[in-house]
């Protein structure tokens, strides 16, 4: 299958005319065609005459050129309706695309279609979703990962070449681990978030999917970058992200002792120090203890702020203007964050939780910034589970529990890739590698260094 091929070779082959992107775009259709609504990947999808029609208009120069992606299903886009996967929002159109999305294209890159997700973006298995729960393409009957688990499993069912998730505390990361594919969670304000509808925009950051390190790597140097319609967006310049490879010598690969005290499965821990052992090894680097003092209360900090964040983000959404209110109709996860989020907001005056929260968000930024002084990566887990049975009961804070790994990057700033890793008990398995807020150049190189 052409589809199978990574994006480097398409790209050559797209160049020296030895593939036509036309048969890759059939084969993509093939894979939507036969697992979309079985496994509720996708919510809306184009038609392919259209895909085809934009393929023609197309100068085969671009560097993205011909390639087709997925958008999860909080981007506004006026090709296809954007949902957020809720019905609130069931066949709105946006008479606007958000700024990834306008890049893309300019880059030659095709929208496909849009991605499952749970429902705004809450949620770590796209089981939250009005259009069905995604299923994991590696076991239907367990979870997909979330909240941008439709992407995910798209890149990795091969539906398109590439996608692109949202990540507030781990929605690229976790269904990317779940999914044995790589992701990436930029520093924030590395990538615009105009026309990304807010989780908590504090802390949402838009970042690539991708069959490898390299196409996640190429992506990332298209949609980076300032922009004038997202103020929170820095001036950093962005590099070519796949140029520079090779890592200095002598690099400190940090562990924290926190991390692995909260890996439930300890087949998880066990499967990345052996993976971290065997990579410095490989390029000449130590592994370091590095200490996290506040990052154990990641959790108990982020929750706190994307409630509150959320409710008065949806504040826009009250009926006014779209004839529908989110709390009339919205499942109980969402409810509870509305009316915790109305709750907090109540009670500020006190200065209870919020500012609380935002307080120890930024002791755990501090405890980022001195492992930082110590060493250039910390390694971890994405989840201290594996994606568990579809349907099956777990608590709010079972939940929230499995973000322990991937909430702190938000918290901090800075950025994180998964890579996968293997497989325990038959399902995929990601490392996480985290590096300082902007080092997504040197983080790029050391997940190259992992998956080769
Ligand atoms: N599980 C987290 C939450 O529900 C992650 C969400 C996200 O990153 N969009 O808030």
């Amino acid at each position: 299958m052409l589809i199978d091929k990574p994006m480097s070779e398409l790209i050559k082959g797209f160049r020296d005319g030895s593939i036509n992107p036309v048969d890759v775009i059939n084969e993509s259709y093939k894979n939507i065609n036969n697992h979309s609504s079985s496994l509720n990947t996708l919510i809306s999808v184009r038609d392919k005459t259209d895909v085809i029609k934009e393929l023609k208009r197309l100068d085969p120069s671009l560097p993205l050129y011909g390639f087709t992606y997925v958008l999860k299903d909080s981007y506004v886009t006026t090709e296809l309706p954007t949902t957020c996967a809720s019905k609130i929002l069931d066949g709105y159109y946006s008479p606007y695309d958000a700024t990834v999305h306008q890049k893309l294209k300019k880059a030659g890159a095709i929208l496909i279609a849009k991605g499952n997700q749970d429902a705004w973006g809450h949620g770590t298995s796209t089981e939250n979703s009005d259009y069905g729960m995604g299923k994991n393409p590696w076991d239907p009957t367990r979870v997909v990962g979330g909240s941008s688990g439709g992407p995910a499993a798209a890149v990795s069912m091969r539906m398109c070449n590439f996608a692109i998730g949202e990540d507030t505390g781990g929605s690229i990361r976790n269904p990317a681990s779940h999914c044995g594919i790589v992701g990436i969670k930029p520093s924030y304000g590395r990538v615009s978030r105009y026309g990304v509808i807010d989780l908590a925009m504090s802390l949402d950051q838009v970042g690539p999917l991708a069959q490898d390190v390299y196409g996640a790597a190429l992506l990332l140097g298209v949609i980076a970058g300032h922009s004038d319609s997202d103020s929170t967006t820095f001036e950093e310049a962005v590099p070519d992200y796949n140029k520079n490879l090779t890592l200095p010598k002598l690099i400190k690969l940090g562990l924290s002792p926190e991390f692995e005290k909260l890996c439930s499965n300890k087949k998880i821990y066990a499967l990345i120090k052996k993976k971290a052992e065997e990579l410095a090894k490989k390029i000449g680097g130590e592994i370091k203890k590095v200490q996290l003092k506040y990052t154990p209360l990641g959790v108990q900090t982020y929750y706190p702020l994307v409630y509150t964040e959320f409710f008065s983000g949806t504040r826009k959404f009250d009926g006014r203007r779209f004839g529908k209110k989110i709390e009339d109709s919205c499942g109980e996860e969402v409810l509870r964050r509305i009316l915790g989020g109305k709750e907090i907001s109540r009670a500020e005056f006190h200065g209870t939780y919020y500012r609380k929260a935002l307080k120890a968000k930024e002791l755990i930024k501090k405890d980022f910034e001195t492992a930082f002084g110590e060493v250039d990566f910390i390694l971890s887990p994405v989840t201290p589970e594996l994606p568990y049975i579809l349907g099956h009961k777990i608590t709010p804070e079972e939940d929230y529990a499995l973000d322990a790994f991937t909430i702190p990057a938000n918290l901090a700033g800075i950025c994180a890739g998964v890579v996968p890793l293997g497989r325990i008990d038959g399902l995929p398995v990601g490392l996480q590698v985290m590096g300082a807020a902007f080092a997504e150049e040197r983080l790029i190189a050391l997940m190259n260094a992992v998956s080769i």
